[in-house]
């Protein structure tokens, strides 16, 4: 059984649709969102061998032409030069502006792909198949795509929002362990920013969402991505609320700086740690209290993940930390977002006075 979520942006809004075995129905999904019979499909090599085929077959069947093009796996496709690549080919296939291109994969493929199709002839539709639990719950909702440059991730690119998302829950069986934990760390970031409710059901779901369980996975990624349809929805352009999806990122993003964007350390994995130094932040500012904590972190932990920087690696220094801090806290505005208590409960809080974040971090 499928679950739509309705996205209602802007002038764009757009349904997400939820369910198992989905790309071998993705030809009537899309029928209806294509101004002509032709499509192309955009991927990477590993996606491609598991389910361009599937993909492939599917459209045609719904009598869809399509072109696919696959790209390198990996967070280095994000640039400049796969673009330039990705967006003559899209040209070398004569796609005219009222096609659309279909995304298939995870947030690497969605925001590269997303970006092309936002200004190959000054901007045509694209639909997103989210193959990561990540990019179903986090990358393919709210329009946001883009490349990497030398001055730091996602720092070009635009909002352009989907025709469609389809998120098939089979193929996360084929997702490493180590990607699905992560996207999981972002799946409790939305019980922690608004749905205590949520995060109870994932203290006891952990387990079922994890293991493959069709029924609990449904639930996470369509919870997940209410939430953050409505966050977006009110906030198209993060001016303010949208701010609360970086719960543990700002902690997150100089982990992933210290450490390095090598594969070494996943996003998720990042935000996980990042949500635990939140909440301890906020208990040391007698926001939470400590057995909220103590339940964050428990969570996670069921999840098979790390909590604490020291586990991540031992060279990792606070010093280097604050210094990672502060360059992103510029970026961010100095917003820096906590978990006040109870949980459910995120606040954002500027100009948190660096000592207190020192300590937080020579604790993790
Ligand atoms: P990813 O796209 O690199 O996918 C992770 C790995 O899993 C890749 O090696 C991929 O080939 C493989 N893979 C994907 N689906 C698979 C499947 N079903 N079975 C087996 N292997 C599979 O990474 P990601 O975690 O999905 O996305 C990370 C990217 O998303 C980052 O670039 C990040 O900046 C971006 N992001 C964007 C937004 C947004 O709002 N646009 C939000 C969050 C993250
Ligand atoms: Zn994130």
């Amino acid at each position: 059984m499928a679950e739509t979520v309705h996205v209602p942006v802007g002038g764009h809004p757009y349904d997400i649709v939820i369910g198992e075995g989905l790309i071998d129905r993705l030809g009537a999904l899309v029928r209806p969102h294509l101004a002509r019979a032709k499509t192309v499909i955009v991927s990477d090599a590993t996606v491609a061998d598991l389910y361009m085929e599937r993909a492939v077959n599917s459209l045609e069947k719904a009598g869809i032409a399509c072109g696919h093009i696959i790209l390198p796996p990996g967070e280095a496709s994000k640039s400049f030069a796969q673009l330039e690549q990705l967006t003559d080919t899209l040209l070398d296939h004569k796609v005219e502006r009222r096609d659309c291109i279909v995304a298939l994969g995870g947030g690497v493929i969605g925001d590269l792909a997303g970006f092309a199709s936002s200004i190959v002839l000054r901007g045509m539709g694209f639909i997103q198949v989210p193959t990561t639990l990540l990019a179903q719950v986090d990358s393919s909702v709210g329009g946001k795509t883009g490349i990497n440059t030398r001055h730091g991730k996602n720092l070009i690119g635009s909002f352009h929002q989907p025709r469609l998302v389809v998120s098939d829950l089979a193929v996360l069986d084929t997702l490493p362990s180590r990607e699905l934990q992560a996207g999981f760390a972002e799946v409790v970031k939305y019980g922690l920013i608004g749905d205590p409710a949520f995060f109870a059901w994932l203290e006891q779901n952990a387990g079922p969402v994890l293991g493959g369980d069709r029924a609990a996975q449904r639930h996470a990624v369509a919870v997940s991505c209410r939430a953050k349809a409505r966050i977006v929805a009110e906030d198209e352009r993060e001016n303010g609320r949208r701010a609360l999806l970086n719960l543990g990122h700002t902690f997150g993003h100089a982990l992933e700086a210290a450490l390095g964007y090598d594969g070494r350390l996943l996003h998720g994995e990042a935000v996980a740690v990042g949500c635990v130094m939140a909440s301890s932040l906020a208990a040391r500012l007698g926001l939470a209290h400590h057995d909220e904590c103590i339940r964050v972190e428990r969570l996670f932990a069921a999840a098979g993940m790390k909590t604490r920087a020291h586990q991540l690696a031992d060279t990792l220094s606070a010093g280097d930390l604050l210094a990672h801090m502060a360059q992103d806290k510029k970026v961010e505005n100095d917003r820096l977002v906590l978990i006040s208590g109870p949980i459910g409960d995120a606040r954002i809080l500027r100009g948190v006075e660096t000592d207190i974040v020192a300590a937080v971090l020579e604790d993790s």
